[in-house]
């Protein structure tokens, strides 16, 4: 069997868990196994190298930021290689570079396109023990890129599936797939299994748990995914295409803090003024999420949008920029708000699924700003400092705790 084993930072924090994630990988490569271990960096060391950066340069260029990121990663493969040795078990550490692991150019949110799996092949053929550098790769012009925040899990399933192995293991400091975040709602109960697509949605929409990248790459390649705890046993959750066990009407919720409001007021009412608007976000790679516009009226119509806090500024320069084009009469922005989202494939089948989340909200006076809906989930936006609550409401209203 081709096992690939993820293990995050708080995983890999001091030399008594590199010694645990050593012990752990041996057992499976002492059964006979082919084991590739991807690592993230130590602890909260990317943060600090965050923070090392900022003290030089409040705005350090990207490339020399993915210079630096990219040395958490390098040093936890190389610690962990050897940690094997000194349990002699024949062990390798690669970076991106030696891998391959080719990325699009981006800066800081590159993505995987393609990896090269000669030189992991060669090692494993020589039962070693191949441990490889998460969240970073390569891209054309020979510079180190890094996948963004959270990328290490997307490396391992790009390298599960490049691989063809059969399983892919993530280990984290939690024991699965919660119904919700189990340090925001502590009553939030452990899922079996998850399906991809809900799984896809609540880590795109805050569930940190996972990159949203790697589930998209998961359900993608079809790669059998499994979440757990790299310090006891316990079974974990499986994230797969189609769950067997009994459909609860929701799986989980997802809170968001990141997502920032710009509202633009007194557009005028005529066609094409929601392409100009975006189109100029666009042509500068922002990315929009939740969309709002008003009914007209005397002529003119309000848009509303979310971008993500790091665009924000960005964002507002261009649109005062365009303002003699668009001719609005006022741009707002509001960083105090929160994304409060249910997802769940039972929604599909089940109505009333949107009153009972709106009367949980109500019953806790949070009031709704706006609100998107897809087949499988349901999202509002609310005032930030109501986040906990309101997420805590809503996962009673559904009974998801134990
Ligand atoms: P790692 O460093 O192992 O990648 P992360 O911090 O990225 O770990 O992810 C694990 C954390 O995700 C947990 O500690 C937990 O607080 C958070 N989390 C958010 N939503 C969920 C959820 N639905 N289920 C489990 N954990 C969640
Ligand atoms: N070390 C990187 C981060 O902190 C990648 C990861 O942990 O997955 O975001
Ligand atoms: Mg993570």
């Amino acid at each position: 069997m081709l096992i690939v084993k993820k293990f995050g930072g708080t995983s890999v924090a001091d030399k008594e868990r590199i010694y645990n994630v050593a012990k752990r990988c041996i057992e499976d490569y002492n059964k006979g196994d082919d084991v590739v271990v991807v690592l993230s960096a130590m602890g909260k060391y990317t943060d600090e190298l965050i923070d090392m950066a900022t003290d030089i340069n409040e705005k350090p260029p990207k490339r020399e930021m993915d210079m630096l990121l990219s040395i958490g990663e390098q040093m936890s493969v190389a610690l962990m290689g050897m940690a094997m040795d000194k349990l002699h078990v024949p062990a390798v550490s690669l970076n991106a570079f030696q891998v391959s692991m080719h990325t699009t150019s981006v800066h800081g949110n590159a993505r995987l396109k393609r990896i090269d799996t000669e030189r992991i092949h060669r090692e494993l053929e020589n039962r070693r023990i191949v441990i490889v550098t998460g969240f970073q790769g390569v891209n054309k012009y020979d510079d180190y890129t890094t996948l963004g925040r959270g990328g290490s899990d997307t490396t391992a399933v790009a390298l599960a599936a490049a691989l063809h192995a059969d399983l892919c293991e993530i280990f984290t400091d939690v024991d699965g797939i919660y119904t919700a975040d189990p340090r925001i709602v502590p009553g939030a109960r452990k899922l079996k299994e998850i399906t991809y697509d809900e799984m896809l949605d609540l880590a795109t929409l805050g569930a940190g748990v996972l990159h949203n990248r790697s589930v998209e790459m998961a359900k993608k390649y079809g790669v059998p995914l499994v979440v757990r705890s790299s310090l006891n046993n316990s079974e974990g959750t499986v994230v797969k295409e189609e769950v067997s066990v009994e459909r609860m009407l929701i799986s989980g919720v997802a809170l968001d803090t990141e997502a920032v409001r710009i509202a633009v007021i007194g557009l005028k009412d005529v066609p094409g003024m929601a392409f100009r608007l975006f189109d100029i976000l666009a042509r500068k790679n922002i990315n929009v999420d939740m969309i709002l516009q008003s009914i007209g009226r005397s002529g003119t119509k309000d848009i509303s949008f979310t971008v993500n806090r790091g665009d924000l500024d960005e964002a507002v320069a261009a649109l005062e920029g365009a303002r003699a084009r668009l001719g609005y009469k006022e741009l707002h922005s509001e960083k105090n708000i929160a994304k409060l989202s249910i997802v769940g494939a039972g929604m599909m089948s089940n109505p009333g699924v949107a009153a009972r989340m709106f009367e949980s909200l109500y019953n806790e006076n949070v009031n709704i700003n706006m609100i998107a809906t897809s087949e499988i989930r349901i999202t509002v936006i609310i005032n930030e400092k109501d986040g906990v609550r309101a997420m805590n409401a809503v996962h009673d209203a559904f009974d998801l705790a134990d």
